[in-house]
């Protein structure tokens, strides 16, 4: 079993890191983080693990955590995304300090800034292309070139820059370059680039800009204007804490020094988190949409019927630290169980049918057998069944020749069916293939309620829905969407390692009446099936969420 540590109170490297501060004095003593997404895909299952520690670390430090849009990159960036995002924050259960924040609306002191770094001899026009600039990088133990038009005045610079941002030159013919150092040993501080001109609209400020800054030159000034102390960043961004630091040095800043500090990024087996893979999957057509139950977006595993609650607590089990690792995907789903274990309500579903007749019903009776809503809530009380003498039962638990331990119903064997009565197999019918089409059996009055009066056993419990009551309806059965534990390792290209058929879809399911009425979203367990989460929008289509076994206990024990 899991323990799913939330109740003990966390610790890290970064909380350790914010209580120093306090401890310093360092910030007045004030703790103030941000979430910053590029609006460009829909949150994921690593995102959560950032919002988490985001904002969690900011409620137990008394401080408080902005949202902030990072939509410094016209082209691929929308609004459809944007109002995705809030969303799916609020689904999680983390409302922003004030209104969300844009990255775009501080372009005005960003480009102040930049001419502020020009004028101070700090920054240049680089009419260079991107290609030659990049190649006169250099490497790691080789040689950076500095470029021919490092030299240039500061009023030619300021010319020039202000001649970008009033839309004077094509795309791609100037940039602005911080003026650091071209030999420096951290490749980010080689003159990097701060502006790119584009004459693209932008989904806020349409076709005021034509120049747009980088993430660098946007991030920590960003941090630094909303007063954030804490900026946390995933891993890949280590070597750029010294550019962060660098920019922030040479700015008049109203106050406090923000702080970068990185922390592993989440990865999970069978799952690519990459926003650009994902999207590949989404316009490839591999799967439905961003909302598909097979991806790892946010809104994926909400239609699939992930309880946020889980969600969070797999991430605070998981905790933050600065190595990089990947998690199994079975832990992730048995927090998933486990919750649901507590709250879904118990309903009986047939997913594909057979007909079972009992031949000593009295004609046209109808039984209203009580059944308990959820073992492990008794709040949730009981509900009423029907039950008569035409019902459904999964094929897979009739043999006409059973294997050896096989308990479930065949010739001359009695079961119970949950709640209701022992049944007696007395025959069945085949198709003219000898396929079982119906199966016949009898059933002892004094079972009522499904318990033998004189303590007679069975080996099997089965579900069944009266075939007069059944509401019918589909399910989806999913499988891994990738096959590989780590998608792309063998050949660099994830793609290569998808699961060619990770949805089974099953038309014609049988379902209790009271699914009828079950809201869009809600969660249930079918009786031996699992869980399975009723579609947002299709009524009667349910999509498994899990099944009912723990496999990470398995793993677990297998070491
Ligand atoms: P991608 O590289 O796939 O586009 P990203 O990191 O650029 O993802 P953003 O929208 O910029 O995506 O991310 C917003 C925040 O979420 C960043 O602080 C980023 O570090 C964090 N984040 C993104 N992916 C993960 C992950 N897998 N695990 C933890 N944090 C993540
Ligand atoms: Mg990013």
């Amino acid at each position: 079993m899991v323990s799913n540590g939330a109740d003990q109170p966390l610790d890290d490297f970064v909380r350790e890191l914010v209580r120093d501060d306090a401890a310093n004095e360092r910030f007045g003593g004030r703790v103030q983080t941000r979430f910053p997404p590029e609006p460009n895909g829909y949150l994921h299952i690593g995102h959560a693990k950032a919002i988490t520690l985001d904002f969690e670390l900011a409620k137990e430090f008394g401080g408080v955590c902005n949202l902030r849009f990072d939509d410094t990159n016209p082209d691929t960036e929308d609004t459809a995304f944007v109002d995705g995002i809030l969303e799916d924050l609020d689904w999680l259960g983390y409302q922003p300090n004030g209104e969300p924040l844009y990255a775009s609306d501080y372009f005005e002191q960003l480009y102040d800034w930049a001419e502020h770094l020009v004028s101070q001899g700090l920054a240049y026009v680089d009419d260079q292309d991107a290609e030659t600039i990049s190649q006169q990088r250099g490497g790691f133990g080789q040689p950076g070139t500095e470029s021919p038009f490092r030299s240039r005045t500061v009023e030619e610079n300021l010319e020039l820059f202000r001649k970008m941002r009033d839309g004077a030159f094509d795309e791609g013919t100037r940039v602005l370059r911080a003026k650091i150092d071209m030999q420096h040993e951290n490749m980010q501080l080689r003159d990097p680039v701060m502006y790119r001109i584009r004459h693209e609209p932008h989904h806020r400020t349409g076709n005021r800009w034509h120049i747009y800054p980088t993430y660098d030159w946007a991030h920590g000034q960003s941090d630094a204007i909303e007063g954030v102390t804490h900026s946390l960043c995933t891993l890949e961004f280590d070597s750029h804490r010294a550019l962060y630091d660098w920019y922030l040095t040479q700015l008049p800043l109203p106050g406090d020094t923000p702080r970068q500090t990185e922390f592993a990024r989440l990865e999970l087996t069978h799952t690519v988190t990459s926003k650009r893979r994902l999207a590949a999957l989404v316009q490839d057509g591999i799967v439905d949409g961003w909302d598909d139950p097979r991806m790892p977006t946010l809104r994926g595993l909400r239609r699939r019927g992930y309880p946020a609650a889980a969600i969070k607590e797999f991430c605070s089990y998981i905790g933050v630290s600065r190595a990089n690792s990947r998690h199994q995907i079975e832990l992730l789903e048995s927090f998933v169980r486990q919750h649901l274990n507590a709250t879904a309500q118990r309903k009986m579903a047939v997913l594909e049918p057979m007909r079972l007749v009992i031949t000593n019903w009295p004609d046209g009776q109808i039984d209203e057998v009580e059944v308990v809503n959820n073992p492990e809530n008794s709040d949730d009380g009981t509900r009423f069944v029907p039950f008569t003498g035409e019902l459904f039962i999964e094929q897979d638990d009739f043999r006409a020749d059973p294997p050896p331990k096989y308990f479930r119903l065949t010739p001359g064997r009695e079961v119970r069916l949950r709640g209701a009565y022992f049944v007696t197999c007395t025959g069945f019918d085949v198709d003219e293939v000898g396929n079982p089409t119906t199966v016949y059996a009898t059933y002892d009055p004094e079972t009522r309620g499904g318990n033998a009066p004189n303590g007679r056993k069975v080996k099997s419990t089965m579900h069944w829905v009266s075939a007069q009551h059944a509401v019918s309806g589909s399910v989806a059965l999913y499988e891994r969407l990738f096959a590989a534990e780590v998608p792309g390792n063998e050949t660099g290209d994830p793609m290569d390692d998808l699961e060619p058929n990770s949805v089974t879809r099953l038309e014609n399911c049988m379902f209790e009446p009271s699914l009828a009425d079950l809201a869009p979203g809600e969660v249930v367990q079918f009786e031996r099936l699992g869980y399975f989460a009723h579609d947002p929008r299709t009524p009667l289509l349910f999509h498994r969420t899990v099944g009912l076994r723990d496999e990470w206990a398995r793993i677990q024990q297998r070491g």
